[in-house]
């Protein structure tokens, strides 16, 4: 037996990435999937026939998760189609990274609205959802950087430190009505996100990892699937760091 069978998971930014790794994870175990993208409609399209391959129920949705409406109508179109939402996981992001002298208000604005607005948006849209079914797991992408900072990086360490708070906060409210809110925070993952990095610093960050390579989509996809499913039901308000060691 499948460990997702008969469930619905939403993610939002699966058209790439750790989003894309998600899904199909999850989508391996049985979950009916929702994922949204923004501008990326041929990687959409591709990820699409990916999950379609295994079985499952796929429901692609470009919105931009930083609307407030557009997320809660993201939320009733999934309702409408499959009844119920079992697992979010609020993956959307993006980084404009630069020193605090030179970041721009614009920046510092975009950076919070997907990155951080997003959470609260879908998180309130589903959370009435999840009481009602009374079960839920919903999983936020933070970041090391949220733990620790960055030089270069204020708008987007503060976005994903806010992200923690949330999911604290989400824990404690909904804990009773048995929906989990956990958050993964990613170290440094092999992506589009972090290709502009030049060769020698990835080789710098290497040397900073203990277990010494950077990570793969799939490493966050794992535990991802853990927090989804109910080998993690007596775990919640917590934030596991998918980094090779890192940050300890
Ligand atoms: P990525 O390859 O750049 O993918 C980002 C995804 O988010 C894309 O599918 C993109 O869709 C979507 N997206 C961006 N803005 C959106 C919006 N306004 N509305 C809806 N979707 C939007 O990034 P990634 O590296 O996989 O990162 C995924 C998450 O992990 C992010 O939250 C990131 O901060 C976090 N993270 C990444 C790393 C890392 O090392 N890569 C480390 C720690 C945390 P479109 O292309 O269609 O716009």
């Amino acid at each position: 037996m499948k460990q997702l069978q008969g469930k619905t998971a939403l993610i939002t930014g699966a058209s790439r990435g750790i989003g894309k790794a998600i899904a199909l994870k999850l989508a391996d175990q049985g979950a009916n999937i929702v994922f949204s993208h923004l501008s990326s409609a041929e990687q959409g399209k591709e990820v699409t026939q990916e999950l379609e391959k295994r079985n499952v129920e796929v429901l692609a949705y470009h919105a931009d998760v930083a609307s407030f409406n557009k997320s809660q109508e993201l939320i009733e179109t999934v309702i409408q189609k499959f009844k119920q939402i079992d697992i979010l996981v609020n993956n959307a992001g993006i980084s404009r990274d630069n020193l605090l002298l030179r970041m721009s208000e614009q920046d510092w604005d975009d950076v919070m609205q997907v990155n951080l607005k997003s959470v609260f948006n879908l998180t309130k849209a589903v959370t009435p959802v999840m009481i009602r079914q009374r079960s839920g797991s919903i999983i936020n992408i933070s970041s090391v950087v949220g733990i620790k900072g960055n030089i270069g990086q204020a708008n987007y360490a503060a976005s994903k430190a806010g992200i923690i708070g949330i999911t604290k906060s989400v824990a404690l409210e909904l804990g009773s009505r048995n929906v989990r809110c956990n958050a993964i925070a990613p170290g440094f993952i092999e992506t589009a996100m972090t290709e502009k990095l030049s060769k020698e610093a990835k080789e710098e960050w290497i040397k900073n990892i203990p277990i010494r390579r950077v990570g793969t989509p799939e490493d966050v996809a794992n535990c991802a699937l853990f927090l989804a499913s109910d080998s993690s039901s007596y775990i919640t308000g917590q934030v596991i760091q998918v980094d090779g060691g890192m940050v300890t």
